[in-house]
């Protein structure tokens, strides 16, 4: 059984997994979650997310259900109850195979209609595991196109960008619009023409040479991958600047790509509809996509 979920410590089928419609994370998206994968069925950067869900937690005020080690032994349980029974997937790039994504939600709860949060009477704990559906193995051979969209990044109340939060809407309509361009991610940006990142990742470009990246400041989420990335980069020697990257200038580039925990180190290759640099993957890139594997080769 590939797909396995966990409600409150309940493993449950996919089709009987449900919750409440009073749970203020499908209400209004009152929640807290991270995604995680694994190499060779062991979660990656298991850590750095669950540090990433107390800071999540905290900047909105939820408490959480689960202690990191109840977090860890649910997810260990969740993922060796779903081993087996994969369907072969021939597109697959064969590091993905038989590999799964573990999301981790946790909602405010249930409670009487109204936005008030102490309405909530407790907080829900669900890990959901699934196979893992990376892009296929030539998009990491001829890169993907991404779009710069218009809509704004976030509405000026959401919750601060370094939360990874249920709060979902701008990301899920900067998708439509890359979608309807024919590209692969959104790139996001912050109303005074900077790029901040992608709806479900994090943006580098190369620049001379340099390996360059919103940094922190730019309103992002402190990506796993892009932890890793940029470790990976100084290690190989390679020069790293994280600073502002215009929307204007991302043309001119000579390498773009993209990370995230699903897509590890995604290259791009066309950027709204003109080819980025030479219009195929570079060798920054190339190098490190190489560091990358050889690193999840041996979590
Ligand atoms: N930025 C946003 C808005 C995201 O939603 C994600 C992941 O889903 C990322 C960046 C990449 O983060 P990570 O590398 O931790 O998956």
């Amino acid at each position: 059984m590939p797909a396995l979920v966990n409600i409150d410590g309940e493993l449950l089928a996919p089709a009987e997994a449900r919750v409440s419609v009073f749970d203020r994370g499908f209400l209004y998206g009152d929640s807290v979650y991270e995604v995680v994968r694994t190499y060779a069925g062991r979660p990656f950067e298991l850590g750095a997310h669950l540090a990433r869900l107390a800071h999540s937690a905290g900047r909105i005020g939820l408490r959480l259900p689960w202690d990191d080690r109840r977090v860890a032994a649910e997810v260990a349980r969740t993922l060796e109850a779903s081993r087996g029974g994969d369907l072969p997937d021939p597109v697959a790039a064969p590091w993905n195979r038989g590999e799964r994504t573990v999301r981790i939600v946790m909602t405010r709860g249930s409670g009487d209609l109204g936005l008030d949060p102490s309405l909530a009477a407790a907080p829900t704990a669900i890990v959901i595991v699934h196979p893992l559906a990376g892009p296929p193995e030539r998009a990491y051979r001829d890169g993907v196109a991404v779009h710069v969209v218009g809509v704004p990044r976030a509405a000026p109340t959401a919750a601060d960008p370094s939360a990874k939060t249920g709060l979902h809407l701008p990301h899920v309509l900067a998708v439509r619009e890359a979608r309807l361009h024919g590209a692969e991610e959104a790139l996001l940006t912050d109303g005074a023409g900077q790029v901040t990142e992608g709806a479900s990742s994090n943006l580098f470009a190369v620049r001379g040479g340099r390996v360059v990246t919103p940094s922190l400041g730019a309103g992002i989420l402190e990506g796993v991958t892009r932890g890793v990335v940029l470790r990976l980069a100084r290690a190989q020697g390679l020069r790293v600047e994280e600073t502002g990257l215009a929307a204007a200038d991302l043309g001119r580039v000579d390498e773009l790509f993209i990370t995230s925990t699903v897509r590890e180190i995604l290259p791009v290759t066309r950027l709204d509809g003109a080819p980025v640099g030479s219009g195929s993957v570079g060798p920054v890139t190339r190098l490190l996509l190489a560091a990358f594997r050889t690193l999840t080769a041996r979590p």
